[in-house]
């Protein structure tokens, strides 16, 4: 059962989706939220512990088009 979240600018119904972006080689990625500040090591590269990370969920408000983003 989807959850029923409602529009805090509006009060419309909000549409579960995700947020995607591409990656170097031009595949889609989903985005994600990992905790803390961006460390990256000597070669510029950042620095994750993959368990750590959450798939980022985005539920767009039908009427406004308001886009809240959940990690779940
Ligand atoms: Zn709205």
């Amino acid at each position: 059962m989807e959850s029923a979240k409602s529009c805090h600018k509006c009060g419309g119904r909000m549409a579960q989706g995700i947020s995607l972006g591409r990656d170097s080689g031009g595949g889609q990625v989903v985005a994600q939220w990992y905790p803390g500040k961006p460390e990256r090591n000597w070669a510029g590269m950042l620095m994750i512990d993959k368990k750590q990370l959450s798939d980022v969920i985005a539920y767009r408000c039908e009427r406004c088009h308001l886009i809240d983003f959940y990690a779940e």
